[in-house]
Formats: C-alpha cells, sequence, structure tokens
C-alpha cells in the first residue's frame, strides 16, 4: 500500500467532524440519480473520505435491509444503496454474481 494513502486510512473519517444529523436529513430523496439538497450536502463529505474507508462503510450499511436504509451513508443516499440492495438480490436469484 503506497504510504498516502496508509495516512489517508489512520485518518478521522471526515463525517465526525459533523452532527450526526448532518447525515440523516428529514426527507430521503426516492431518486437514485436526483439526491434533495440536504442529502447532496452530505455526499460532498462522504466525497471526501478515503476510498477504502468508504467503500467499508457502505458496504457495512449494505448489510442492512432495505427498509432500515436512511440518510447518507458510505457516500451514497438511501434511494441508492435501496436500488444497490436491490440489484444485488435481483442478481443473486438470477444466479448471477453481482
Ligand atoms: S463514507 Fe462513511 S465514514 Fe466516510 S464520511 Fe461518509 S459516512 Fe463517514
Amino acid at each position: 500500500m503506497p504510504e498516502n494513502t496508509r495516512r489517508e486510512e489512520t485518518k478521522p473519517a471526515p463525517c465526525t467532524r459533523y452532527e450526526t444529523g448532518f447525515f440523516f436529513p428529514a426527507a430521503d430523496s426516492r431518486h437514485i440519480e436526483w439526491p434533495n439538497a440536504d442529502e447532496q450536502a452530505a455526499l460532498d463529505v462522504c466525497a471526501t473520505c478515503p476510498l477504502v474507508a468508504r467503500r467499508n462503510c457502505l458496504e457495512g450499511e449494505l448489510s442492512y435491509a432495505v427498509d432500515k436504509q436512511f440518510g447518507v451513508v458510505g457516500g451514497a443516499t438511501a434511494a441508492q444503496r435501496k436500488a444497490i440492495i436491490r440489484g444485488r438480490k435481483a442478481a443473486q436469484l438470477a444466479g448471477v454474481a453481482a
């Protein structure tokens, strides 16, 4: 692992500088492609998270059921994570590796 990547991985996640509510706006957008303004603000913070940490964060959240998805986590909105979960389930049922 390159030295600069290792250094990035030891930094606290960018979201730790914000109140938890920042990542859980009052309303989740239902649109996969059009996050609302609050979601976009949180997505912008996640975009500064190191890639490996963001991927791990997302995968951890995807282990929860569709009806447990709220807010912005792992660089994805609840609607985006629901779509990923449903896509993986559909692929699993079809016998396709996702
Ligand atoms: S990807 Fe996860 S750990 Fe990184 S800033 Fe977003 S919520 Fe925090």
